[in-house]
């Protein structure tokens, strides 16, 4: 693909916060944003003119929206494989049908990842009752019992401890096809928020220390606490893994920091997210380049830009009723605030972030 040139139009498949702040950086660079969403109420929808509001399976909208830009990418990995077929027949998609395919089903994701080399947490897969009981014995207890597909923020998923009924597992996830994971004591929960160019050049970020509550992400830390050795190692799994998929754009690799044996810090992969990251907000006030720039340029075809830190940085969602605090988040001089245009506060809902920057040496 040739590079687009500035006044060049982007597609977005999803129009929620994400599909919001990408829409935002393409316009600082001078392109234009198509979003389709089937939601009316979509916070992406404010701050474009261009946009579809039709389901994700509607033919004829998707190839009209398709002819109307220049190149597709998305801001969910759940897009329908036939609704990224039917895109990709008319115009590029980035990150492509292959990426989306690998990453939507976890039993292939962690194939995936573990057949280049990178460690994840032990795994089987389970599709009944009794391919459960054999899963346990080949991953021992305690376990994550995780649905395939359409999993997030700790849905679909059952803890397995000792005693725990398998019969009772598998129905309180709905009997669906399932992977069992080794608990894994992690002492944190980092990711690599990275991208990849059409020219296959390869930048991260500094890597995001994450903290979640009730499953979901609530701080993001940069850096992160993490020795040199295990620093070097998750970037480089990062790296493999945006190789082999011949990736373009933005991912975040998610993973889990482990002592081993000899007390040596160790990562492992949890999982791929094919897309910006709610652990990459922070970039949007503290690095040269944002996350969300940065995608828009590598499916743009243009060349990365800087990665650099511009000191410690601190991301606070505001969840649900957090949103009420915005007064406090006002006053306080360090606090860049972004809010997504949402206007009911439902529990659990990201309503916006805020971002605090300091100098290296003050933490
Ligand atoms: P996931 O949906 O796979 O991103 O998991 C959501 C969260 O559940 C993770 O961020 C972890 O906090 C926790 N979790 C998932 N899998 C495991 C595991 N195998 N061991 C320990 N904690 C896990």
């Amino acid at each position: 693909m040739r590079r687009l040139p500035p006044g060049a139009t982007i597609g977005i498949l999803g129009g929620g916060q994400l599909g919001r702040m990408l829409a935002l950086a393409a316009a600082k660079l001078g392109l234009k944003a198509h979003i389709y969403c089937p939601d009316l109420k979509s916070p992406a929808f404010d701050v474009t003119r261009d946009i579809t509001i039709a389901p994700y399976e509607d033919e004829a909208a998707l190839a009209l929206f398709a002819e109307s830009v220049d190149v597709v990418t998305y801001e969910f990995e759940n897009v329908p494989a036939r609704t990224a077929a039917m895109v990709a027949h008319h115009r590029p998609l980035f990150p492509d049908a292959r990426v989306l395919a690998t990453t939507q089903d976890r039993l292939t994701e962690k194939t995936f990842i573990n057949s280049l080399g990178v460690p994840t947490a032990r795994f089987a897969p389970v599709d009944d009752r009794s391919s459960l009981a054999k899963a346990v014995g080949a991953v021992g207890r305690p376990a994550v019992l995780k649905t395939r597909r359409f999993g997030y923020d700790g849905k679909g998923q059952v803890m397995l401890r000792e005693g725990l009924d398998l019969d009772a597992a598998f129905g309180l996830i709905g009997r669906q096809s399932s992977i069992l994971e080794a608990f894994v004591p992690f002492e944190r929960e980092i990711s690599v928020v990275a991208a990849r160019g059409i020219d296959g050049t390869f930048a991260a970020w500094d890597i995001a220390e994450n903290r979640h509550e009730n499953h979901i992400l609530k701080t993001t830390l940069v850096p992160a606490t993490l020795g040199a050795a295990a620093a070097e190692a998750a970037v480089s799994c990062a790296e493999r893994i945006a190789a082999a998929l011949d990736y373009v754009g933005v991912l975040a690799v998610e993973m889990f920091v482990v002592r081993d044996a000899g007390g040596r810090e160790t990562v492992l992969v949890n999982e791929i997210a094919p897309r910006v990251h709610n652990s990459g907000h922070w970039t949007m006030d503290g690095a040269v380049t944002c996350q969300f720039e940065q995608h828009i340029r590598a499916i743009a075809g243009w060349p990365l830009g800087g990665t650099s830190r511009r000191g410690r940085a601190e991301m606070t969602n505001l969840i649900g009723d957090d949103v009420n605090d915005l007064n406090t988040w006002l006053k306080d001089p360090s606090a860049s605030i972004h809010l997504y245009g949402k206007s009911d506060a439902r529990p659990g809902r990201k309503m916006g972030h805020v971002t605090r920057v300091s100098a290296e040496d003050s933490a």
